[in-house]
């Protein structure tokens, strides 16, 4: 490579904008190009918020990566005075398998992170708003919270373009000659390396290498109206929360002015994140009303306000996928964030700008030979155990 590369990073959602970025930073020239705009509604970055969380069991790796993308979240939010990442922190609640929970505190403190496991009684007088019926161990993560994700994508891309970066609004085709860009009008951009960071469009671009290893998935968020002058559900009465066990289902403080945000982690039907309606019926909200009545009995009458239709972009075993492609060195692929990938964003930008400079490999875990022999099996446990 030149003594200043030339790297075209495509997609300007949470990895590829934040690739651009530290790119840029380590001395790249950069051109990062998206055919929407950074947390567009129809990308996986896009709407109001995003969990941050660095419990995640037995994964250490994605311990470790959590809390590294906390650090910088800080940092780069404290620099440029956006207000992107609230800390409210984390309440864990297991059903009757309570392994996640153990194996995520013990992996907390070797990362040097706070972490309280909190009897199920304790829990019930320090947050009497939430039934603990059929919760048999809790766990709070003081330093989590949450983050704004469409905002902290257009931040990103302000700053990199405030830094002497190019940005582009323009489509970019499937590539007909892998190390040269090609545009939906046929004009071309040739550069000394080029990242796919296109998120739930992956598969349909690199059909051979990527296809069905990266699935869109319908997922749908929705948010109800809390009783008028009661902030019991919104922080510092309530952090984010999160349920593992026979469901799994997240939600957040009522904080943002749009009510009390809460999903269904359980991943939906496949879903064209380009064209497919993003409609919500009463089959979406009426199983999370009886959930939200049982957990939150004070949310049992409360109205649904609105929702929003978004996609995982799933790799079958949830883990992210960070590798060249087998044809080119000077091509890279980054994505199949599986539901939990948005709080990762600066530890994935900085890791992308260390391997594609040649500073240093990706995490094997990460790579494209781990589907070698066909393609994998789906994972029944995901890294996560939640996704978020
Ligand atoms: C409902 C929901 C809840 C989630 N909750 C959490 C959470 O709490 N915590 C967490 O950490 N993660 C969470 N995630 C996951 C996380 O948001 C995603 O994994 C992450 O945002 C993926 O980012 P990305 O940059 O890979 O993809 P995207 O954000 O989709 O970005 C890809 C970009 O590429 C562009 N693009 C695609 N094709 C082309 C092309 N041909 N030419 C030009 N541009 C192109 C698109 O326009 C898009 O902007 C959640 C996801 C969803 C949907």
């Amino acid at each position: 490579m030149s003594s200043r590369p030339k790297v075209v990073v495509i997609g300007a959602g949470a990895f590829g904008g934040w690739t651009a970025l530290a790119l840029q930073r380590q001395g790249a020239d950069v051109t990062l190009l998206d055919g929407w705009g950074p947390g567009h509604g129809r990308s996986s970055s896009g709407g109001e918020t995003r969990i941050i969380r660095a419990s995640y069991g037995p994964r250490r790796l994605y311990t470790r990566m959590a809390a590294r993308a906390l650090y910088l979240w800080r940092q780069h939010d404290t620099d440029w005075g956006h207000g992107c990442l609230q800390t409210t922190g984390a309440l864990w609640m297991s059903g009757a398998d309570d392994r996640f929970g153990q194996e995520s505190a013990a992996a907390l403190r070797d990362e040097g992170l706070p972490v309280e496991v909190v009897s199920v009684g304790d829990a019930a007088d320090r947050w009497p708003q939430v039934s603990f019926t059929g919760i048999t161990s809790v766990l709070f993560e003081p330093e989590a919270g949450v983050l704004s994700a469409r905002r902290a994508c257009a931040a990103v891309v302000d700053r990199f373009v405030a830094d002497g970066g190019t940005y582009r609004m323009a489509p970019v085709a499937a590539p007909r000659q892998l190390e040269v860009v090609t545009f939906d009008d046929g004009t071309t951009l040739e550069a000394d390396a080029i990242v796919y960071a296109c998120g739930p469009w992956l598969g349909a671009l690199f059909p051979d290498v990527i296809g069905p290893r990266i699935t869109a998935t319908r997922q749908v968020v929705h948010y109800f109206g809390t009783p008028p002058g009661d902030t019991s559900f919104a922080s510092p009465h309530l952090p984010v929360w999160l349920e593992v066990g026979d469901v799994v289902m997240y939600g957040f403080p009522a904080d943002a002015q749009r009510g009390f945000k809460i999903a269904d982690d359980t991943s939906g039907r496949p879903f064209d994140p380009s064209s497919d309606p993003r409609v919500i019926t009463s089959d979406d909200i009426d199983p999370v009303r009886a959930y939200l009545a049982a957990r939150f009995p004070g949310l049992s009458n409360a109205p649904w306000i609105s929702g929003e239709v978004c996609q995982y972009e799933a790799s079958p075993d949830a883990d992210f996928i960070i590798d060249t492609h087998p044809e080119s060195s000077k091509v890279w692929i980054v994505g199949g964030g599986s539901g939990h990938g948005f709080k990762m964003g600066p530890a994935i930008g900085e890791l992308m700008a260390d391997a594609v400079l040649g500073d240093s490999a990706p995490d094997p875990a990460f790579s494209l030979h781990r589907f070698a022999g066909g393609h994998a099996a789906t994972a029944k446990w995901s890294p996560g155990a939640s996704s978020s």
